[in-house]
């Protein structure tokens, strides 16, 4: 996005999560560095990177559960070291590793975070009844939560954590472990909360819930590397080099086209894609002379055609550029 045009959605957009700057250290070690972040009020934003890049403890300073060491952040307004204590009954927190008690039936799940949260009465009966409709976990409120699958367990933990109704929702990998079904599911609830005007911000290392999201920020190694819509992250010129393209080839000998692809000097990167290749190809060769090249080495059948990167090859891309970025800054 332009300056211009984040001025116009700021002023047009009210920002739910604001991060300036925030750096967390523990002793020496830096978890975060310098990281800066815009949520706008009823956005899916997707927080995404590899395992200790970060995420987590990012989300613990915006819960208020983890003072920043240098920068802020606001959540609906509020600073969060400032007003930690009010924050955390704002907020909804799915943690990573969510607590329920395995011997509580839901129903006693639920009324137990409902206390947490302060609710007594008519109140708590109310946000009971909210979550069991939200989440559809009637047929099952008196069983055990240690006897629900992974998927019901999540969604009763979500269920636990909208009990005082709070307008923002921090989930972290919410859909780590549970089947594909499952996860179009509880996608659909956050979905559903976001129709109503609630801010999500939701971990994960799966693409397709990455593609799902209005905007997607991208941590590695305590930096926030790019954030912006998947649109707008599959235009970043890093992934679109001048110069070359990406190319979708086809055929059945998918694993000899990328050996045989990776030894050619027109084509700087290429990984396999299901049934097909991805390849970056160099302009210098046109689509008819590499299916003519490819034709001549042992592919007959060889077909191309142009393809935007997936989000995969973004993340890649990004990471490979990082990685080479750090090793020259060593050396
Ligand atoms: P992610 O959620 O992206 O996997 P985390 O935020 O959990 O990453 O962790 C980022 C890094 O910070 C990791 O190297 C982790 O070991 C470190 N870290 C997190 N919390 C602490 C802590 N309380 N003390 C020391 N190191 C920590
Ligand atoms: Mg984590």
């Amino acid at each position: 996005m332009s300056a211009a045009a984040a001025a116009l959605a700021g002023a047009e957009h009210e920002i739910a999560i604001e991060v300036r700057g925030v750096t967390r250290k523990f002793g020496d070690f830096v978890a975060l560095d310098h990281v800066d972040l815009n949520v706008e009020k009823g956005m899916v934003y997707g927080l995404l990177g590899p395992n200790g890049s970060g995420k987590s403890t990012l989300i613990r300073i915006l819960c208020g559960l983890l003072a920043p060491t240098e920068g802020t952040a606001r959540v609906m307004g509020l600073d969060v070291a400032q007003n930690a204590e009010i924050i955390k009954t704002k907020i909804g927190y799915m943690s990573q590793k969510f607590a329920l008690y395995d011997d509580l039936t839901v129903m006693e799940n639920l009324n137990f975070y409902a206390r947490v949260y302060g609710l007594t009465g008519k109140r708590l009966e109310e946000r009971r009844a909210a979550a069991i409709a939200l989440t559809h976990i009637e047929p099952y409120v008196d069983r055990a939560a240690g006897k629900l699958s992974g998927g019901w367990k999540q969604r009763l933990s979500l269920g636990a954590a909208l009990m005082h109704e709070p307008r923002v929702i921090f989930l972290d990998e919410p859909t780590a472990g549970i089947d594909p079904v499952a996860r179009r599911e509880l996608w659909d609830l956050l979905f559903q909360l976001a129709a109503e005007g609630i801010t999500l911000l939701v971990t994960t290392h799966y693409m397709d819930e990455a593609e799902r999201c209005g905007e997607i920020g991208y941590l590695y190694l305590s930096k926030m590397l790019v954030s912006g819509t998947p649109a707008q992250l599959k235009a970043l010129p890093l992934v679109n080099p001048p110069g070359e393209r990406r190319l979708e080839v086809q055929t059945p000998q998918v694993a000899r086209a990328l050996t045989w692809l990776r030894t050619q000097s027109f084509c700087p990167g290429a990984t396999i894609f299901g049934q097909s290749v991805h390849a970056e190809i160099d302009n210098s060769i046109s689509d008819s002379e590499l299916i003519l090249a490819m034709h001549r080495n042992g592919f007959p059948r060889a077909e191309v055609r142009a393809i935007m990167p997936s989000l995969e090859d973004v993340f890649v891309t990004l990471t490979e550029q990082a990685a080479a970025q750090r090793s020259g800054a060593r050396s």
